[in-house]
């Protein structure tokens, strides 16, 4: 049997398993070798319920093994990783990798203990990062996975976070924005939740009609909906245990946490500056092949958050990993059948629920009923899909 092809795949979050998953079952001559600082697949979509309403989700719902994810293909076809990727070396066509302490794993073989990994194809799919995740700004709250963090941990500490303050202020009024807060007001206790949004609507890009919901649905719930503002400056105070926020309108609010929900980080230290557009993404062309100074790469792929394209939404995940295991496959057994990828092409969608049972959403030019929100996503925070993006199964 000739020698199996081996696909590095940087990244094991919605895109990375996506594609790894895909690849295993499109072809036999693929050995896939996963990269990933934690073991769990972390569904951090419905983060904004369960960090504010911990009872409401059970952590087996958003938090998953992914060497389990594997345990049907043998061990020759797959590896995972539990390490972050440092560097990337295209000379060598190598990886380089710091293992987490102790905890290197795979399916069904013992755990690696190599900290470089060569390839013939690699995919990044390392996505990105938010300042609050990274406790850069406001409270730290995981909305993303952090390297090599106790993730339950973190969560846990962000849920007391949240329940014990009184006063908190969210800036940044899109998607994420908009969701905390009507999770906050539902919740039981007098809480005082201010949302700042930088322009005179909520969820920039949404349809008007969307946006009017959002704001009315708040403001139902007392939510305090501040526009045309932002936050300028805000500093913790140990000795108060509170936060001072100034706002560009000139006034400062003191409350006992400050969320900040804006900003998305590329996690792009490892990768060579020659892959990066200006603002640190990578450049792909529309096979998602990676333009390095502007020429596509036959060997390396990238998908998800990390790349150029513009709207970093899981609903785009799906199709980016078909195309990139399509490729691979296309690159090792020549079928002929290259598949191109089209950010315009995907559907414009929102579907943002204010609390338990309603919403604000649209699906192209549709405008979504709160009971369709509730349905689609407000029930239960899109968790019923993890175990479909797990098995890389959602289309
Ligand atoms: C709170 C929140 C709610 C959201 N809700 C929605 C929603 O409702 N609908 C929607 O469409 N989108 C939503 N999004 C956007 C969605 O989360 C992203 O589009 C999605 O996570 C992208 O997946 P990804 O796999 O590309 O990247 P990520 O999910 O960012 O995963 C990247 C993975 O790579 C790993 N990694 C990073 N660096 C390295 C390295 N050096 N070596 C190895 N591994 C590395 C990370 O640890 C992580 O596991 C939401 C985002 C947030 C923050």
């Amino acid at each position: 049997m000739s020698k199996l092809v081996s696909v590095v795949v940087i990244g094991g979050s919605h895109a990375g398993l996506a594609v790894s998953q895909k690849l295993l079952r499109q072809t036999t001559r693929a050995k896939v070798t996963l990269i990933n600082p934690s073991d769990e697949y972390y569904f951090n979509i419905a983060a904004p319920r369960f960090l504010v309403k911990p009872e409401s989700l059970p952590q087996s719902k958003y938090l998953y093994s992914i060497p389990d994810a594997f345990r049907d293909y043998p061990a020759d076809r797959f590896t995972f990783v539990k390490g972050l990727v440092t560097e990337i070396d295209v000379a060598t066509k190598s990886v380089s990798v710091a293992l987490a302490a102790n905890s290197a794993t795979t399916t069904t073989s013992p755990p690696p203990t190599a900290t470089s990994f060569g390839f013939d194809y690699l995919v990044i799919a390392s996505g990105s990062t938010t300042p609050a995740t990274l406790g850069q700004s406001g409270v730290r709250l995981p909305f993303k996975a952090t390297a090599f963090e106790d993730t339950r941990k973190a969560i846990h500490e962000a849920q007391e976070k949240l329940r014990t303050a009184k006063r908190i202020l969210i800036g940044g009024a899109g998607a994420l924005g908009v969701e905390l807060a009507g999770e906050l007001a539902e919740v039981a206790g007098p809480k005082k939740i201010t949302l700042v949004s930088r322009s005179s609507e909520l969820l920039a890009g949404a349809t008007a009609p969307v946006q009017r919901t959002a704001s009315l649905l708040l403001r139902q719930r007392n939510v305090h909906v501040l526009t045309g503002a932002t936050v300028v400056a805000a500093v913790h105070e140990a000795h108060s245990q509170t936060w001072k926020v100034e706002l560009s309108t000139g006034r400062t609010y003191t409350v006992d946490a400050y969320v900040a929900t804006t900003g998305t980080i590329p996690n792009n230290a490892f990768i060579p500056k020659s892959f990066l557009n200006a603002q640190g993404w990578v450049n792909v062309d529309n096979q998602l092949r990676v333009l390095e100074d502007g020429v596509s790469r036959s060997d390396t792929y990238a998908l998800g958050d990390i790349t150029c394209h513009p709207y970093r939404l899981l609903s785009r995940v799906p199709l980016q990993g078909e195309t990139v295991a399509a490729n691979i496959v296309e690159a090792i057994e020549k079928r002929g059948q290259v598949r191109t990828y089209l950010a315009e092409a995907q559907k414009k969608m929102m579907v943002v629920p204010v609390g338990q049972s309603t919403g604000a959403g649209h699906v192209g030019g549709w405008t979504l009923f709160g009971c369709l929100v509730w349905y689609f996503k407000g029930r239960d925070f899109l968790t019923y899909k993890a175990p479909r993006f797990l098995r890389g199964e959602e289309h």
